[in-house]
């Protein structure tokens, strides 16, 4: 499995190399974002952890050119200021996951483990089942209970996101950008709009019920125990 890191503090950087690298990973080490940017472009890593605040070309703008550019390897970005707004935007740009600076390595090295886990489910697996709905990924087909269900294919990569990041909430904001590929815009409900038909198709006839909402932030999708 082959990591980048980029990183301009030089102590950390060499920390997070080292520690990768006796985690049993070959570590490619970027010192600045020109340099991050580049290699993150051109080159094949299995993951890419990511300081965001960087002098020259910053983290924001190398997750920004990998999505652009269809690139779907994950990144783990390492933000300096406990802030919503900073952890909000990286996810929005399409980064997997974060973590505050400082932290320990051990949990730095849980998330890229599973993080890599997911990637390599995602990439081999061509269904998914959840209770007894079940996603077949090369065809886009649903059934629940052996009936197929049909869905548009808006619907189908709503309920594929869903389904992928299982027991997560999942704000409006992330659903518009991953699904609709646009800002998200709290005067519309088209989130909202689809996520009742979607629950028409999917859940109305059946028990457990799946799609869950979250009030005040968002949705979710899981087996939660029905009281
Ligand atoms: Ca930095």
């Amino acid at each position: 499995m082959r990591l980048l890191v980029v990183e301009d503090e030089i102590k950390t950087g060499d920390y997070l190399q080292k520690g990768l690298t006796e985690a049993g990973f070959l570590v490619d080490l970027a010192r600045n974002g020109l340099d991050g940017h580049h290699l993150a472009m051109t080159e094949a890593f299995d993951l890419i952890v990511l300081d965001v605040m960087l002098p020259d070309v910053d983290g924001w703008k190398i997750i920004q050119s990998l999505r652009e550019a269809n690139q779907a390897t994950p990144v783990l970005f390492l933000t300096a200021r406990d802030s919503v707004d900073d952890r909000v935007k990286g996810l929005e740009l399409g980064a997997d996951d974060y973590l505050v600076k400082p932290f320990a390595f051990a949990e730095l090295l849980a998330r890229v483990r599973t993080l890599l886990r997911r990637g390599l489910n995602s990439a081999l697996v061509e269904h998914m089942e959840i209770a007894d709905l079940v996603l077949d990924l090369p065809r886009r087909r649903v059934t629940r209970g052996g009936n197929r269900i049909n869905l548009t294919n808006r619907e189908f990569s709503l309920l594929e996101l869903m389904v992928r990041r299982q027991g997560e909430v999942l704000p409006r904001s992330l659903i518009a950008s991953q699904v609709w590929d646009m800002n998200f815009d709290s005067d519309t409900n088209v989130i909202d709009v689809a996520i009742r038909r979607l629950r028409v198709k999917i859940d109305e006839p059946y028990s457990p019920k799946l799609i869950h909402t979250v009030r005040g932030m968002g949705y979710q999708l899981d087996i939660l125990d029905d009281i």
